[in-house]
């Protein structure tokens, strides 16, 4: 018999305590989380459940059965404050949960605009909880103003579900173009034309100066000095890594609770995984905020934790639905220094090179392309571009080259 506290009940979390029961683990398993809620997803809260066509039944990763069934001991609402190392003991809610073995799958928190700005005005949101998104959720209504700080994910996808449902919304990003953080200049260009031609206003190289009102926000002053009127401010201004608690204990820090190939801290009892871990990928040391890493990481240091000691190769994708575009990316693009584009009738997707080496793909309702080069990349291979850019082409034979 062992014992496993798991710290973090979110995606990595719940993947993680399931993994470990899935492999046979026998030992005692506790789930630790600060939401009052079982574990759900939460790539629905900026899309179809902020849309209203989504039930909170449906959110949840795992039926609360799941827990009981396989004997995980699950704490809500209590926020773990603090990591003895020497007993080995957790202390989350004034109650001590000692461990053999620890994992940290605390995610990430919201940036949140700051209160000398108007952040703490009412009717200024971040969207990361549901209670976030149940908060917000009266204030979508039909004619009201939307101002959306940040044009990333979270603040593009905030914005399709404003404009289906009647807002009038201005976007605003810093950098020079929208999703600049995640994607190249050709699908940033993309999503401009597609939010522009459903009506929404998107402002690049654009800051916000301040917002105003006494109680609730009523306007936005912005960096170029533009005043506007607005009911509902959404800031999607990106995230930081949950690290607090892993510092206080004196864990190695490197953006993200640094872990090695295994997943383990610079703790050998401790691992981390998700959001909130930065491990080492290709010669680099990376962080990705993405629901695939959070479950595939996880898994993988369920199987390290049991002996497995096999090395976590992370495979990155990720997507975004947007009216009625579905946005895949396979791959990362650093460093990348051609682009091969291929525009079909019914989706597009760009392809990324360093000389010869495919690095990603991203596609617009082009499934197919997504498919195939997500693997062609996790076996290391490459395509001709002429191939990928002739849209009439059929890709599935690049597989068996
Ligand atoms: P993000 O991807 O980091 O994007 C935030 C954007 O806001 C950046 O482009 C940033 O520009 C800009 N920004 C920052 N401060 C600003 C300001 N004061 N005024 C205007 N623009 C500002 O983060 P996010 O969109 O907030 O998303 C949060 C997390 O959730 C991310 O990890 C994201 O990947 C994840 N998420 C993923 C999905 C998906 O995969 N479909 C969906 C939703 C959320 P700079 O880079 O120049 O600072």
């Amino acid at each position: 018999m062992g014992q496993i506290v798991v710290v973090g009940a979110g995606q990595a979390g719940s993947s993680l305590v399931a993994r470990l029961r899935k492999n046979g683990y026998t030992g005692t398993i506790t789930l630790i989380g600060e939401e009052p809620v079982l574990p759900y997803q939460r790539p629905p809260l900026s899309k179809a459940y902020l849309l209203g066509e989504m039930e909170l039944e449906r959110l949840y990763l795992r039926p609360e059965s799941f827990y009981s069934d396989n004997n995980i001991d699950v704490h809500l609402s209590e926020t773990a404050v603090s990591i003895d190392r020497a007993d080995k003991v957790v202390i989350a809610g004034g109650q001590q949960f000692g461990y053999e073995q620890l994992a940290l799958t605390t995610g990430s928190v919201p940036r949140h605009l700051p209160p000398a700005i108007g952040g703490a005005l009412r009717g200024v949101h971040v969207v990361r909880t549901l209670a976030d998104v149940d908060a917000m959720e009266p204030a979508f209504r039909p004619g009201a103003r939307a101002l959306i700080v940040g044009g990333g994910y979270i603040g593009l996808e905030a914005a399709a579900v404003a404009c289906k449902r009647g807002m009038n919304v201005t976007l605003i990003e810093m950098a020079d173009r929208i999703l600049q953080r995640v994607a190249a200049p050709e699908t940033s260009d993309y999503f401009r034309a597609l939010h522009s031609s459903h009506g929404v206003e998107i402002r690049e190289a654009t800051g916000l100066e301040r917002l105003t009102g006494s109680d609730s926000v009523s306007g936005a002053v912005l960096s170029d000095g533009t005043e506007l009127p607005v009911d509902v401010v959404i800031a999607g201004i990106g995230i930081s890594p949950a690290t607090e608690l892993a510092e206080a204990a004196g864990l190695e820090i490197d953006n993200g609770i640094r872990v090695d190939e295994m997943g383990r801290t610079s703790d050998p009892s401790i691992w981390a995984a998700g959001d909130c871990a930065s491990f080492p990928y290709r010669g680099n040391r990376i962080r990705l905020e993405s629901v695939p890493n959070a479950i595939d990481q996880a898994e993988a240091v369920a199987d390290n934790i049991m002996g497995a000691e096999t090395p976590y190769v992370a495979k990155p994708w990720f997507w975004s639905d947007q009216y009625d575009v579905k946005l895949q990316i396979a791959g990362l693009n650093t460093g990348y220094d051609s682009v091969v584009s291929r525009l079909g009738e019914k989706g597009a997707s760009f392809w990324f090179f360093s000389g010869d080496t495919l690095l990603a793909v991203d596609a617009m309702n082009d499934p197919r392309g997504y498919m195939i080069g997500k693997r062609l990349i996790e076996a290391g291979k490459t395509a001709p571009k002429d191939v990928l850019a002739d849209p009439d082409a059929d890709l599935k034979p690049l597989l068996k080259a």
